[in-house]
């Protein structure tokens, strides 16, 4: 891909910091007002808003623009906004907004990308894309093609966490490992990790862009909002100025000539890889005691006791042979197979005991 090294000219980490959504030229000017400018180097606010259920806050539309560009004379911000038809394109253009940013839920999309890349055609506004909400590197990939495609080469990508059915700790799932082989794959395209969005809560955004940073993310994109708690959208990621600012001075950032930071960025990068093994083990587990439950219920209805000696001299044996072909020792898996039957036994004997 050809591309241009358009980062050099914004100091590390690259910080963009403003509201979820455009709300009034006032909120937008007292934000801008209220930001960190030694650190914070483009403002952001979304103006066409893709929200998951009609009839909600869908954005101000083209009048923030205007906004927009008032932020840029009065405080001296790159501006950047959301694109996600080719309409938006063409005036984001036409208002010259700095910085175009294309969403998670249009990434998904090669028809609406092809549209937006033709639109913006050898553009050299600054364009980030947001990963797609399903986690495909594929996809996200080819977004970038399509737009390199059309001569656009001043591109980065925005890593925004990836959507699932149940919701833990995070609102969209970081999944690191994703954006780190994007990086591997294309070292030359900078990525913006957004914390605001992969957290959803304001506790989660030090910890989220630390992290980043960690990982050598060259920037982050982090909601701001002068009164979070009323914000139109996204009310409960948001962080003010001054949270922002604190947050900003508390980072660890580590130069890339820093010896240690392969040592930490592989590190990291193997710790998550422990973390989705643990969670991989929990829900196994849980649906193994699921199962137990079911076979409890069974054994209650033709009266069979629960403990069945033969049955459970059969699954040892089994195990303890897989277990050696994978080179665990059987003094570790038959304590391990233990604990797990006498919790199986503990549940299927409180079944017996129901009415
Ligand atoms: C946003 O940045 O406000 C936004 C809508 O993000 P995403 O596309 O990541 O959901
Ligand atoms: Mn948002």
């Amino acid at each position: 891909m050809e591309t241009n090294n358009w980062l050099k000219a914004f100091d590390r980490p690259l910080t963009i910091a403003g509201p979820c959504s455009a709300e009034s030229e006032a909120q937008m000017l007292e934000i801008a007002r209220g930001l960190p400018k030694d650190k914070v180097e483009v403002f952001r606010a979304g103006i066409w808003k893709p929200r998951t259920k009609p009839n909600c806050f869908e954005g101000v539309g083209a009048i923030g623009l205007n906004w927009l560009s008032k932020v840029r004379d009065e405080f001296g911000y790159k501006i950047s906004t959301e694109i996600a038809n080719a309409n938006h394109a063409k005036l984001a253009l036409e208002y010259d907004v700095d910085i175009l940013w294309i969403g998670a839920r249009t990434t998904v999309n090669p028809f609406q990308i092809q549209e937006i890349a033709e639109a913006l055609r050898d553009t050299d506004k600054i364009v980030l894309v947001k990963n797609p909400i399903n986690p495909d590197l594929e996809l996200w990939i080819g977004a970038l093609e399509r737009l390199n495609g059309q001569g656009i080469k001043n591109l980065g990508v925005i890593h925004r966490g990836f959507s699932t059915y149940k919701k833990d700790k995070y609102r969209n799932q970081p999944q690191w490992q994703i954006p780190l082989d994007l990086k591997n794959r294309l070292p030359e395209i900078p990525i913006i990790c957004d914390p605001s969005h992969i957290a959803g809560n304001r506790e989660l955004i030090h910890e989220i862009s630390q992290k980043a940073m960690n990982f050598g993310f060259e920037g982050l994109m982090i909601e701001t909002h002068v009164n979070p708690d009323e914000a139109w959208s996204d009310a409960q990621q948001q962080i003010t100025p001054e949270r922002l600012d604190e947050i900003l001075k508390a980072l660890k950032i580590r130069e890339e000539s820093d010896p240690d930071k392969d040592f930490h960025v592989q590190l990291e990068s193997l710790r998550n890889q422990i973390d989705d093994t643990d969670t991989r083990i929990l829900d196994m587990l849980y649906e193994r005691m699921d199962i137990s439950k079911n076979i409890g219920m069974l054994k209650k209805e033709h009266n069979v006791t629960v403990f069945q000696p033969k049955r459970w001299q059969n699954i040892q044996e089994q195990i303890l042979e897989k277990a050696s072909k994978h080179g665990l020792s059987e003094e570790f898996v038959n304590r391990f197979l233990t604990a797990v039957h006498q919790e199986s036994i503990k549940i299927q004997n409180q079944i017996m005991g129901e009415n």
